[in-house]
């Protein structure tokens, strides 16, 4: 895997053999390390965790090697682990029999910042109030955190690279670092020496070691020892069988997996024989990872062929949309060799995708069946993931639909129901399923568009994120049932059992009304008198080849052409306004249309139509004036 070398690091190395020679860091590792070597921590123990995940990382990369490529150095050099603790020279190695490093990677990878989890780290540490120490457990720094217990560290790697030659890489986390040439006899793979500062002496005791390793250990693909002794049980918890894997263990490695201290806040653990063999564990974990403005995580689920690595981070293994999963896949059935373009237009892997998908949706769906609770705050830090995904994964979009939460006019602020409340609550009479869109429940339940189907006894949903609109109305249905959104003219609702009283306009009056307004206001599809409103003199509704204020936003931000709407202007017949209205034109039309235009102005600026406040500014103080100069 290449990958770029930043500005700023010292690149330079072709050197004399046995030469030594100093590299400068690159600014952003001075950074990193100023606050990693500086900062107090309470749980430093992570840098072991960070260590001995690199030495698997680099073992898996070698078997996955040794597996596709002809000539590997030392075919026979078995792949493990070898932790050494030496309490009187203060000192802790940490050694694998992994892929190594040619001395480019070595100034390429331990000299500028390379790990995208560093790199967030060190974007969170500018905004964040909170010590490093709290984020060093949340990203996890990688190589560098070594710094926290020492003084000075030693690289010394060779590469599985049959010509390559052993490099020594040592520096004490300051300003840069020396390289040289390690002996010829330098096995392959990777040793990290830590000499110890002295308040983390204890890392050089076997038995604190043996503790920190062994919470994680056996999540390791690879054997592991420390000081001779081998300590842990290789295991890929995936490929057992969830009877026989405890809650702790799936804990123990989520906290691996992910190098954080968290608990996830649900895991899947799937497995298939047919059509594809394939085994998984997925973690949902504790907190949204792109809650805290640190941008669009990249995809964390690791894809295996029978317990080979052939991924840590595959683009197009799960859609989009389920980036915020960490995990593991593997599959028998995919070839070793696949390589990252194969991995791009892959059929076989667009149907374990397909799998995993509809799995992962069952095991919300049964969440949220058997712990409301749990699954609740799961949508509250969650849901605009699975908004995307409706939107962009139309084969899965129905079942995704059945996972929304939002509230209603039925239910108390802040209680969450879903579409399937909703259908079983519907009236004998109502055919559809209405919702409205806006900023807050608050201001939606003041809306003079509830006033019809309150009146009907008529549930609303209410939708207050931005882009509801969009993922509602991609949705359409939901069992069949239409979604309508309530602001539109076309709502086809039944009939009014009981009409309101005082009386409304007579038909005729209503008619001469609804005439003159058409005669003066010619921007709209209809003007009408309706039992739509009952709460305001009148409303604007949605015409029917109309786009909503939502959409229309985001074409104008987009720059692009916005299409002019038609809407419908619904008077209420039976507000005192109206009713002075219908008597004003024939008496006073002058100021019958400045009437008018105020009430009219008024619905379109309740509804989000008005596309100039000045129309109603205009208008008012027109109108003002009109009344107090009589
Ligand atoms: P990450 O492991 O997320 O890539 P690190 O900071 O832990 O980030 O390590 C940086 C890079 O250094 C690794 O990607 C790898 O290329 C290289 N590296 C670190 N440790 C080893 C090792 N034991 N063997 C081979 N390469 C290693
Ligand atoms: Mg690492």
């Amino acid at each position: 895997m290449a990958r770029k070398v930043i500005d700023g690091a010292q690149t330079s190395c072709k050197m004399e053999a046995s030469m030594t020679n100093t590299h400068q860091f690159q600014t952003e590792v001075r950074q990193l390390l100023d606050i990693v070597i500086h900062a107090f921590y309470s749980d430093r123990e992570v840098f072991v965790r960070e260590l001995v995940s690199n030495a698997s990382d680099a073992l898996e990369k070698l078997r996955l090697k040794q597996l596709t490529q002809s000539a590997v150095y030392e075919p026979e050099r078995e792949l493990r682990i070898s932790i050494t603790t030496d309490e009187e020279a203060h000192t802790l190695t940490i050694a694998d029999s992994g892929i190594g490093m040619t001395e480019e990677e070595v100034v390429e990878y331990l000299g500028t910042i390379a790990h995208s989890g560093t790199k967030k780290f060190l974007e969170a540490m500018k905004e964040s109030q909170s010590g490093p120490q709290d984020l060093i457990g949340q990203f996890g720094v990688g190589f560098y955190s070594a710094f926290m217990a020492a003084t000075e560290v030693e690289v010394t790697t060779r590469s599985w690279q049959p010509d390559a030659k052993a490099v020594k890489w040592t520096s004490d986390g300051q300003e840069g670092y020396k390289l040289e040439d390690a002996p010829a006899d330098t096995p392959r793979g990777t040793s990290i020496l830590i000499r110890l500062k002295d308040d983390a002496q204890d890392f050089a005791k076997a038995n604190r070691l043996r503790h920190i390793v062994g919470k994680y250990s056996n999540f390791v693909g690879f054997p592991i020892d420390c000081n001779g002794e081998h300590i842990n049980t290789v295991q890929a918890i995936w490929m057992k069988n969830k009877k026989d894997v405890t809650p702790e263990e799936y804990e123990g490695f989520y906290k691996f997996i992910s190098h954080t201290e968290g608990t996830p806040l649900s895991y899947m653990h799937f497995s298939a024989d047919a059509p594809i063999v394939l085994n998984s564990v997925l973690f949902i974990p504790e907190e949204n990872p792109e809650a805290m403005g640190f941008g669009r995580c990249e995809p964390n689920v690791s894809l295996y062929c029978h317990k080979v690595l052939i991924d840590s981070k595959p683009e197009n293994l799960l859609p989009e949309w389920l980036r915020f999963l960490t995990g593991v896949v593997d599959s028998e059935d995919l070839p070793l060799n696949i390589s990252r373009e194969m991995l791009q237009d892959n059929s076989l892997l667009r149907r374990i995708s397909g799998i995993i998908t509809k799995r992962f949706i069952k095991h919300l769906e049964t969440l949220a069946k058997d712990d409301a609770e749990k699954y609740e705050n799961f949508w509250l830090q969650f849901s605009r993931y699975l908004k995307e995904g409706i939107v962009t994964s139309l084969e899965h979009k129905e079942s995704l639909a059945k996972l929304l939460r939002f509230e209603s006019t039925f239910t108390e602020p802040g209680k969450l129901t879903s579409f399937a409340d909703y259908i079983s609550r519907m009236k004998e009479n109502q055919k559809d399923i209405y919702v409205l869109f806006g900023a807050s429940r608050a201001q939606l339940e003041h809306s003079p568009y509830l006033d019809a189907l309150t009146a009907r006894g008529f549930e609303v949903c209410f939708f207050t994120d931005g882009g509801d609109q969009f993922v509602v109305e991609s949705l359409m249905k939901v069992d069949d049932k239409e979604i309508k959104s309530i602001d539109r003219a076309n709502l086809d609702l039944p009939p009014l059992e009981h009409q309101p009283d005082p009386p409304g306009l007579d038909e005729n009056e209503a008619k001469g009304l609804t005439e003159w307004v058409s005669a003066r206001f010619s921007d709209f599809s209809k003007i009408t008198t309706s039992d739509r409103v009952t709460s305001a003199p009148a409303i604007a509704l949605q015409g029917e080849h109309d786009i909503s204020p939502e959409v229309k936003a985001y074409l104008k931000a987009m720059g692009q052409p916005v299409p002019e709407n038609h809407p419908e202007i619904a008077f209420n017949p039976h507000s005192p306004i109206v009713q002075k209205l219908a008597q004003l034109r024939t008496e006073n039309e002058e100021l019958a249309d400045l009437l008018a235009g105020q009430l009219i102005n008024t619905a379109l600026l309740r509804a989000g139509m008005l596309d100039d406040p000045a129309k109603l500014a205009d208008n008012s103080q027109a109108l003002l004036e009109k009344l107090l100069s009589k």
